[in-house]
């Protein structure tokens, strides 16, 4: 059982080696509802001797699950997408208390990990490898991928159980083992809940295994899994600052790291674009999930000619909308996840106020619920003119020119995605060649994504793919040849 109930504080236990266990020692911290600031969970606080245990029974099951045959393999995971599906309705509470989830992007998360595990059942019965032409006679070349063995998942708490999933599925599916280290801010929803999915579903013990820590705790974990030969690579996702941390700490061992990280994703809402869909889009793509999603739309370029028009509207739609309880199915916006993350937000806008910005909407809260805030006329110094705030806050921005549009896009370090609205597809595509991002939306908001497209950024938002072009990073591509006849050779 990975959990028990006293009154209402739920005490879980994390996988290790298929058995569901407290840390070593006992130590537990309180996971926190970020609506209430109360505690709604105890937690395994885990240290590097608990680390050591998970890595250790990742690297003892691997041969046997890496040897499994295909048919096994994929009823697995096919199982491990009903049980997902099964449990959405208890899933989606869940999701409100530890992370502040309001219930569409709750349902749309699972409804997306299902997604990806029934994708990831067919991943088996792909081709493992091609066959390489060789110049020497009477020899056959083939290139045979080959799992890596133990792979770790680093997930982020925003958005949990997709990206708590997204963390581990297409290592297991490639044929890796793994231990998965969840966000001390979701230790539940982005960790200990796959645990249970893919334990209930028949997953060998030691397959998957999870490790959760309190905040502070990191450390020791963090230096069991990346000194250890036996972790050979790593995925992700987080912040660009972590990122780049992390990935320094792998180069230094030659190891791998996918990395999925932030993002300041532009809008460009061009002379000839539907206005009224560009306001429902932008308010969608700016707002959703209290802007703590690395797809939210973050500047909003609108021709000079709209400009007025749209802002007078959006800022309207934006002041219509209330951040409350997310328990409550009919709430729309949840709290921000911590009081860190609340202070955060208020420091970059008090910043581009500072420096002559505007406030058209929000810049208030009540507790962790943030408004939805609108800003214009933000100068180039003030850091969030480029830089990722993770609240519900926007830019606004006019332009006369599309390539001064493109440019203002471009001007950041992130490059996750971007999308532009227009009548004219073609200028969409053509333009948004020229935008830096790894996904580009013509007529579609910045947000999205499903489990088999090629998600992933460029410059600071890393370089990971997802869908089928994960395979390329969780596997080994290894050369096989076979000679039919004695070779000649010079010595
Ligand atoms: P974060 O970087 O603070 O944490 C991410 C993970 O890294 C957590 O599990 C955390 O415990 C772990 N971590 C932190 N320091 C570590 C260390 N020294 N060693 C090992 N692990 C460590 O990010 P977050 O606040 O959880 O998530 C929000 C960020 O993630 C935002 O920047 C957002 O844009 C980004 N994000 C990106 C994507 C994407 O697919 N590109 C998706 C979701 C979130």
């Amino acid at each position: 059982m990975s959990s028990t109930t006293s009154r209402d504080t739920r005490a879980y236990r994390q996988l290790i080696a298929g058995e569901w266990v407290a840390a070593e020692g006992g130590r537990t911290f309180d996971d926190i509802n970020p609506y209430t600031g109360q505690p709604f969970a105890t937690i395994p606080a885990s240290g590097a001797a608990d680390a050591q245990r998970a890595i250790d029974a990742a690297a003892e099951a691997f041969p046997a699950w890496a040897a499994m045959g295909a048919r096994e393999r994929q009823a697995l995971f096919l199982k491990a997408a009903a049980i997902l599906e099964r449990r959405a309705d208890e899933i989606v509470p869940l999701m409100a208390e530890e992370t502040g989830s309001a219930s569409a992007f709750s349902r749309f998360q699972i409804q997306w990990a299902v997604g990806l595990l029934r994708q990831a059942a067919g991943y088996p019965y792909l081709p493992g490898g091609e066959i390489v032409q060789s110049d020497t006679p009477g020899v056959f070349a083939m290139a045979v991928r080959k799992p890596l063995g133990v792979v770790c998942g680093i997930s982020p708490w925003n958005g949990s159980v997709a990206l708590g999933f997204r963390s581990i599925v297409a290592p297991l599916a490639c044929g890796n083992t793994v231990v998965l280290k969840p966000s001390e801010e979701a230790p539940v929803c982005a960790g200990i809940l796959m645990g249970e999915v893919f334990h209930e579903a028949g997953f060998p013990p030691g397959v998957v295994n999870v490790v959760t820590h309190a905040p502070a705790d990191i450390g020791p974990i963090a230096d069991r899994l990346f000194d250890s030969p036996a972790v050979r690579a790593y995925n992700f996702t987080g912040s660009s600052a972590t990122g780049a941390r992390l990935a320094s700490r792998a180069g230094a061992k030659l190891k791998r790291i996918a990395l999925e990280l932030g993002g300041y994703n532009p809008m460009l809402v061009l002379a000839d674009a539907d206005l009224d869909y560009s306001i429902d889009t932008a308010v969608f793509a700016a707002f959703f999930h209290q802007g703590q999603i690395c797809m939210n739309t973050r500047k909003i370029l609108v021709h000079r000619s709209l400009y007025d028009t749209f802002l007078e509207r959006f800022v309207a739609r934006a002041k219509a909308l209330q951040a409350g309880d997310p328990s409550d199915p009919a709430t729309k916006l949840g709290p921000l996840i911590t009081e860190q993350a609340v202070a955060k937000v208020k420091q970059g806008i008090d910043e581009a106020l500072a420096r002559g910005a505007r406030l058209l909407a929000g810049g208030t809260c009540r507790g962790r619920c943030f408004d939805p805030t609108v800003l214009v006329d933000v100068p180039a110094d003030a850091p969030i003119h480029c830089e990722e705030v993770f609240g519900p806050v926007v830019l606004v921005e006019p332009f006369d020119d599309e390539q001064a549009a493109v440019q203002a896009a471009n001007g950041t370090a992130y490059g996750l995605t971007a999308s532009i609205m227009t009548a004219d597809v073609w200028r969409g595509i053509s333009l948004g060649g020229q935008v830096q991002a790894g996904m580009v939306n013509v007529n579609g908001p910045t947000m999205g994504g499903e489990p088999q497209i090629p998600f992933g950024g460029v410059k600071d938002s890393g370089w990971a793919r997802f869908g089928r072009w994960a395979i390329d990073i969780f596997t080994d591509l290894n050369l096989v040849t076979v000679s039919r006849n004695k070779r000649q050779y010079p010595l």
